[in-house]
């Protein structure tokens, strides 16, 4: 679904006229060898393609504009070869809508210490062309990454491949729509929030859609479809004996039938992530549960009680690790472990939907009752995640303004088994620890409902962050709540600045 070979970063060159015909040759010709080089190479998942040396402010202009337009192009790689007068780029800088990122690398990449002469020097020069290219960036007051290393070094393509991901998920997010089934879970104040800034400021939109609407789906699909989609599941999860007799099979069959309800109503509308309520289930004989785990699992973005921001930032987080190892699902943390040793832990869990991405086992399909919402007992997969480093990651509305809060942890496995457990889970040690980490993100302001990625990490998310403009807090291994306290109040100060 996102393995992407059709969007393209394009890979800008500057220089100017000074230096005469035969040195801005040999810059096209490397240029293009770097751009090659990235292309082919696996550590990057979108195409790279070479554009132009530019050496003049019109075709600076002309090479952004063309950006802007071009639907495939996600972003730009700037990257001065020689010294390019930087006055140059600002007519271009200020008309570019795409984000971008200044590869500062050289093409030699060691000194020939015997041979080097002043063409040696008049060709390499982004130890310095790139600092002038630079500064028009910071006086600009301009976002974008700056990646610094020989362009075929490891750790290069590593940065590098992490911004695309994170420009292939803005652009995604441009034309992103999220329908929501019902509205929020009344009186809970963290899924609300405002769609027009969220619209303005991510690009996705918001529709909202009646229960009813997705009863008449759910109601128009063929009783064939429904045995065959239940079949897979009978092929796919492990499935206790008594699900196969009368009752439960009757309740497994409604679940499949949700499922392509939401399916085709998703598809015909073009929709890549939705909320469900347990509050309004007007019409529904059961909370969807599976459904929204298998979507999940085929990439939709998903929230729980209408929560229309988390939906869409599991959309996200999907697009960013599109291809990656490590599952991506919406989370929320649920129940606590306090042991007397201090080693204290999350269970993160939700009443039924968590995405079976995380886990390496194959889920068992299972059907217990709600204890909460008044329905038919739903189905549900039950599985553990699967144990190592992940993060959660909440989207803020802060009212005027957006705050991303991460939180790193590392994912353990259960020392007990939870035999009477009827949902999925998740295991974590929040870094540093629990008392900085839920002391820091509740200071934040996090929301209890997150995206929980043992693919997307820190790195990807401060990229995005960047693009979209909104502040980015982390909380890691070198967390304090004091400092933590003191960057909340600092960045208040500046994005109220802004
Ligand atoms: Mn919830």
């Amino acid at each position: 679904m996102y393995s992407d070979k059709i969007h393209e970063v394009w890979l800008v060159t500057g220089s100017q006229h000074l230096y005469g015909p035969k040195t801005l040759e040999q810059v096209a010709a490397n240029s293009q060898q770097i751009a090659q080089s990235l292309d082919n190479s696996p550590a990057i998942s979108v195409r790279v393609v070479f554009k132009a040396v530019v050496k003049t402010p019109s075709e600076i202009l002309q090479i952004c504009r063309e950006a802007n337009n071009a639907e495939n192009c996600i972003g730009l790689i700037c990257w001065m070869h020689t010294f390019s007068p930087a006055k140059m780029w600002i007519g271009g800088l200020q008309t570019l809508t795409k984000p971008f990122l200044h590869l500062h690398t050289q093409f030699n990449r060691e000194i020939p210490w015997d041979a080097i002469d002043m063409d040696f020097m008049n060709l390499n020069q982004a130890a310095h062309g790139d600092r002038e290219f630079g500064f028009i960036g910071t006086r600009l007051e301009l976002r974008r990454k700056v990646v610094v290393g020989h362009w075929q070094d490891a750790e290069v393509l590593r940065q590098v491949d992490v911004w695309c991901r994170a420009a292939l998920t803005h652009n995604e997010m441009q034309t992103t729509k999220v329908a929501r089934f019902g509205d929020n879970m009344r009186d809970v104040a963290v899924t609300e929030g405002n769609k027009v800034s969220a619209q303005i400021t991510f690009g996705y939109s918001v529709y909202g859609y009646g229960v009813g609407d997705l009863v008449k789906v759910v109601n128009e699909m063929s009783d064939g479809d429904v045995d065959s989609l239940v079949s897979r599941y009978m092929d796919e999860y492990k499935v206790a004996g008594h699900l196969k007799e009368t009752r439960e099979y009757s309740q497994i069959r409604e679940a499949a039938r949700i499922e392509l309800g939401m399916r085709t109503f998703l598809e015909d509308g073009g929709f890549t992530a939705f909320t469900t309520t347990f509050e309004d289930l007007n019409g529904l004989t059961q909370l969807p549960g599976l459904a929204c785990q298998r979507l999940m699992n085929d990439g939709y973005g998903f929230g729980a009680e209408g929560d229309w921001k988390t939906a869409a930032l599991v959309r996200a987080m999907k697009i960013m690790s599109g291809g990656m190892k490590g599952g991506t699902s919406f989370m929320e943390d649920y129940t606590y472990h306090l042991p007397e040793n201090g080693t204290d832990m999350v269970l993160g869990a939700h009443m039924l939907e968590v995405c079976p991405s995380i886990s390496t086992q194959t889920p068992k399909l299972e059907i217990h009752p709600l204890g909460i919402g008044g329905k038919a007992d739903p189905v549900r997969l039950v599985f553990d995640a699967a144990a190592g480093a992940a993060l959660n990651a909440t989207v803020v509305d802060l009212g005027k303004r957006y705050r991303m809060l991460i939180n790193e942890v590392d994912g353990v496995v259960p020392e007990k088994r939870l035999p009477n457990l009827p949902v999925a889970q998740a295991l974590w040690i929040p870094r540093p620890n629990l008392k900085v980490s839920a002391a820091s993100w509740i200071y934040g302001g996090g929301a209890h409902h997150t995206v929980f990625s043992q693919a997307v990490t820190t790195e990807h998310l401060q990229d995005y962050c960047e693009i979209a403009g909104i502040e980015c807090c982390v909380i890691d291994k070198n967390t304090d709540v004091a400092s933590f306290k003191e960057k909340l109040r600092y960045n208040h100060l500046f994005y109220s600045l802004l």
